[in-house]
């Protein structure tokens, strides 16, 4: 064996989405940071659809951009279809999408990371990781590549997403690789089984790829995307790329036909898969077998990027043999002669539970070695990115002995991930929904800078320029929401045809802006002639279009918030119960072997956190507070 003569602060094994964001974090934290990756060119490939964000995962990508991460800035720089989605719902739930060209999306990944100062990155394949016992712990202490160089570092970060012994299907053909065109990842699977982990088998399929010069777009449906785009990032404004629509076709019966007729000779329904799939996100075959009554299916024709033809057909994911692909696509309109450039596939991997990791994203058993990203059992390039954010944030904050990083479920979709990876476990792919946290109202893509941003100045991610532009963001918020609350405008001095133009009857004996504005007839926009009769010297129309719905969403419903802001209290006091670490479980007298157990395999970090722990009864806690405060862990007080 070689080694390598610089030591490195930190090891992140691949350059996918999670890679990525580790290792930006890292090096803008000023850790010597090495990225080894399988291949260089891949940096940042999107391996599946060629989309940023969309229900829930807007919130994330909005989430890392707050933080002073990468996603939203590079999805901004390769957007060519932009759509804010529900947006005729509640605020909590609308949520920011773009179609991106794929290369483009690589080549400015490519080109940020390989200009940061603190990152070297290198092109190899990790075949084993060095664990050394330290102060009688075992400590990552490197890694070893398939040719046999060693690397040493202080920490590693294993973000190797779907390559862990990855097997490819396509019908009852199968072969081995992390992804169509990659190899997959033995060596370093074998090296995670023999630290005694958990692991599990998960499989994801995606669609074929289609030639948009063999398709027919006359007569399908179209989907454009926003008039007025509305971006990604808080703080980076990259120049716009030519936008392009989408189209829209179904299946029909006669393609359900088809599958019905070969479902024989799918992976899937024929047992040669044995990894568990994502319920939520099933393949064409799934959907057709599983939701029998249903005569189409919606499939959207997504382009890849402006310089390829490549369509992605969203809704057709597929592991059926080619041949049956080929013949699904004839029964479909638009779709009738279209030519197959890349077939649809599943991948079947390793992942390791979750529920082993701290929440810092630390494995409990080994000091030093994070995992972040599909490795961990979620599915998507945002919950990916997130994660490999959160390791890289923490991974140089234990580097430089300073607490934790973590965030709570009523700060961020990222913490409600983290939270829910670590305390629960994964049996199958976990994508985040917005149904998955409590406290929706509170994390909405529109607030996310001003949730999060102070720890991105905090740690350095974003530099004080940054902190100006937040800070006058927050002010000019700060100053509206307080202008409409106190304006009184006197009933007379309504223009009466306002009034009418928006339905309102009387406004009794008067009222503040803010109290009209709670109105449902009425919005910002169409408020601004009254603010402006009201409030001559205030220049309220000017406010960008994203900055007058935010001033909206905290008038409008700050009953609603109010109200979950008072729930969030209840959460932070069972969250800031520590329980030491490590925790003997077996002196705590009255809890149940089977609670014992699931307590241990969690260890979790407070009682907030113990008392979501799947099978976990309210008994149980109130033992485990009784045991705290008698081990003088908590005040008496916290009993009551
Ligand atoms: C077939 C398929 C279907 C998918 N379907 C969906 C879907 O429907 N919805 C969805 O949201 N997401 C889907 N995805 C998943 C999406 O691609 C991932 O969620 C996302 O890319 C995960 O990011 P990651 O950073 O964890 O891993 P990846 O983006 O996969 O990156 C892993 C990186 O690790 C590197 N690597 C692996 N092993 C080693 C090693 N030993 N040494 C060095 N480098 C290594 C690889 O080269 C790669 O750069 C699909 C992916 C595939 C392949």
């Amino acid at each position: 064996m070689i080694e390598h003569t610089k030591e490195y602060d930190v090891i992140v094994i691949g350059g996918g989405h999670a890679g990525c964001e580790a290792a930006h974090a890292l090096a803008k934290m000023n850790c010597q940071t090495l990225l080894i990756t399988m291949n260089i060119d891949t940096i940042g490939h999107m391996s599946c659809n060629p989309a940023i964000g969309g229900v829930a995962k807007g919130h994330i990508t909005k989430e890392i951009d707050a933080l002073g991460g990468i996603m939203g800035k590079v999805a901004d720089s390769a957007a060519i279809q932009y759509r804010r989605l529900n947006m005729s719902k509640g605020p909590a739930v609308r949520s920011s999408r773009a179609q991106c060209d794929m290369r483009k999306y690589r080549a400015s990944m490519q080109y940020l990371m390989m200009n940061l100062e603190n990152l070297t990155i290198k092109q190899a394949a990790v075949e084993d990781i060095k664990v050394e016992e330290k102060d009688g712990r075992p400590t990552v202490a490197g890694v070893v590549s398939k040719l046999g160089v060693l690397y040493r570092a202080k920490a590693v970060i294993i973000t190797a997403g779907t390559f862990l012994r990855g097997l490819c299907h396509v019908g009852l053909d199968n072969f081995v690789g992390g992804r169509a065109g990659s190899k997959a990842s033995i060596g370093l699977a074998q090296t995670l089984q023999d630290l005694n982990l958990e692991m599990g088998r998960l499989k994801t399929v995606t669609t074929p790829r289609l030639d948009g010069r063999t398709i027919d777009w006359s007569g399908l449906e179209i989907q454009p995307g926003d008039e007025k785009p509305s971006r990604f990032s808080f703080y980076h404004d990259s120049p716009m790329l030519e936008q392009v629509p989408c189209f829209i076709t179904y299946t029909n019966q006669k393609t359900h036909d088809v599958i019905h007729q070969n479902v024989d000779r799918s992976p899937i329904f024929t047992g040669v898969i044995n990894g568990t799939g994502a319920r939520y996100c099933p393949s064409v075959e799934d959907k057709v077998v599983r939701f029998a009554d249903k005569d189409r299916h919606q499939i959207f024709l997504e382009p890849q990027g402006l310089d390829t033809t490549e369509i992605y057909p969203s809704g057709l994911s597929t592991s059926l043999p080619l041949d049956v692909q080929m013949m699904m696509l004839k029964t479909i309109p638009g779709l009738e002669r279209a030519e197959i450039m890349r077939p649809g596939y599943a991948v079947e991997y390793d992942f390791v539970n979750p529920i082993q990791l701290n929440p810092t994203l630390e494995l409990r058993g080994v000091e030093g070695l994070y995992l972040a990203g599909q490795i961990n059992g979620t599915s998507g390039y945002e919950e990916a990115g997130a994660q490999g954010l959160m390791a890289g944030i923490n991974a140089a904050l234990k580097l430089k002995h300073e607490p934790a990083f973590t965030l709570g479920r009523d700060e961020a979709y990222i913490g409600v991930m983290i939270d829910d990876l670590v305390t629960k476990g994964v049996d199958e792919p976990y994508r985040m929904f917005t149904s998955r946290a409590e406290y929706r109202l509170l994390l909405r893509e529109d607030n996310a800078d001003r949730r999060l941003s102070k720890y991105a100045f905090k740690y350095g991610l974003l530099g004080e320029a940054f902190e100006k532009v937040f800070e006058e963001k927050r002010k000019t918020i700060d100053h509206v929401v307080d202008a409409l609350r106190t304006k009184m405008v006197g009933a007379s001095k309504i223009n009466s045809s306002f009034c009418k133009d928006h339905g309102i009857d009387s406004l009794g004996n008067g009222c503040t802006l803010a109290e009209l504005l709670r109105r449902p007839q009425i919005s910002f926009p169409s408020l601004i002639p009254i603010i402006e009769h009201f409030l001559p010297n205030e220049n309220f129309a000017a406010l960008s279009e994203n900055l007058q719905e935010t001033i909206e969403i905290e008038i409008k419903y700050a009953g609603y918030m109010d109200r979950q802001n008072r729930m969030v209290k209840t959460y932070k006091e069972m969250e800031s119960h520590q329980i030491p670490d490590p925790m003997d479980y077996d002196a705590i007298k009255g809890l149940s072997n089977e609670i014992r157990h699931r307590f241990e395999t969690v260890r979790p970090t407070t009682v907030g956190q113990a008392s979501r722990i799947i099978g976990v009864t309210p008994a149980a806690i109130s033992t485990l507070m009784m045991h705290l405060k008698a081990s003088q862990s908590i005040g008496r007080e916290d009993l009551s």
